[in-house]
């Protein structure tokens, strides 16, 4: 991360279970909220750390993603970046943003990817200086997002579109803590998987801590998250689908973790 010695992020729980993220520029006191859950939290975060907050970036319409964009958009006048899909259903967007585009906010370029399956309006968005990505609802620590607007090949679509093109070494930031389910799930489909394995109890643990299990990063989802691996031969061949394409072993994967 050549430049990242001047952000600082921050995570902390919003909600029951979802996440607010905080972006800060140390030198420009640029400052990006992450989807707004809840207001209150977001403040105490900029109060505490004694930042101005100037700019929102929104992944997608659900409430639990918007809920508190009116509140902090007034409290802070910030400027709010959001899915153009959803221009009619989130109150107080500025921007507009659709798939790639690319933003110039403070010292970062922000490239939005469309990633829809979870909602058709779902933007990830991507920071190349930092090598770092927010998801949304669209990729978990070893999940994904359940397929409600979109269609299953679509969700498809989205996840091998930011397994190709977020590198490997890129920290992710999503949406919910659900790592604990996620992982339990996974064993289910990849039992023989060691990293998989070693992982899911890393997550038992932090989670008896009261520790969050995010960040993650490609690398370790390349490695673990079944949603991603649907071209992986000991998955088909634990699940009966050797040789079909990974867009059918991911339906099944994701229809069984529906099922769940
Ligand atoms: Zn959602
Ligand atoms: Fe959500």
């Amino acid at each position: 991360m050549p430049e990242s010695q001047s952000v600082a992020i921050h995570q902390f729980p919003c909600l029951s279970d979802n996440f607010g993220v905080l972006l800060h520029d140390l030198v420009t006191k640029t400052t990006i909220a992450i989807d707004v859950p809840d207001a209150a939290p977001y403040l105490s975060e900029l109060q505490a750390a004694g930042w101005t907050l100037t700019h929102i970036l929104i992944t997608h319409h659900h409430w639990d993603h918007v809920d508190g964009l009116q509140d902090l958009k007034a409290a802070t006048g910030a400027v709010v970046y959001g899915p153009k899909l959803s221009k009619d259903k989130i109150k107080g967007l500025d921007h507009l943003v659709d798939d790639g585009d690319e933003l110039e906010i403070g010292p970062w370029t922000i490239e939005c990817i469309g990633t829809p399956g979870h909602t058709l309006d779902q933007i990830s968005f991507f920071f190349p200086q930092l090598n770092v990505a927010h998801t949304g609802d669209t990729m978990f620590a070893m999940g994904c997002g359940r397929v409600f607007e979109g269609d299953l090949p679509m969700m498809w679509a989205s996840l091998d579109k930011l397994a190709k093109r977020l590198p490997s070494d890129t920290e992710v930031y999503c949406g919910h803590e659900y790592t604990q389910s996620n992982a339990r799930f996974a064993l289910t489909v990849d039992p023989n998987n060691e990293a998989l394995k070693t992982r899911a109890a890393d997550v038992e643990r932090l989670r008896s801590e009261g520790r969050p299990t995010l960040p993650t990063t490609m690398a370790q989802e390349l490695a673990t998250n079944p949603f991603l691996r649907a071209a992986d031969p000991a998955i088909q061949t634990h699940l009966g689908m050797e040789g079909q394409s990974p867009a059918a072993v991911f339906a099944e994967i994701r229809t069984r973790k529906d099922k769940g």
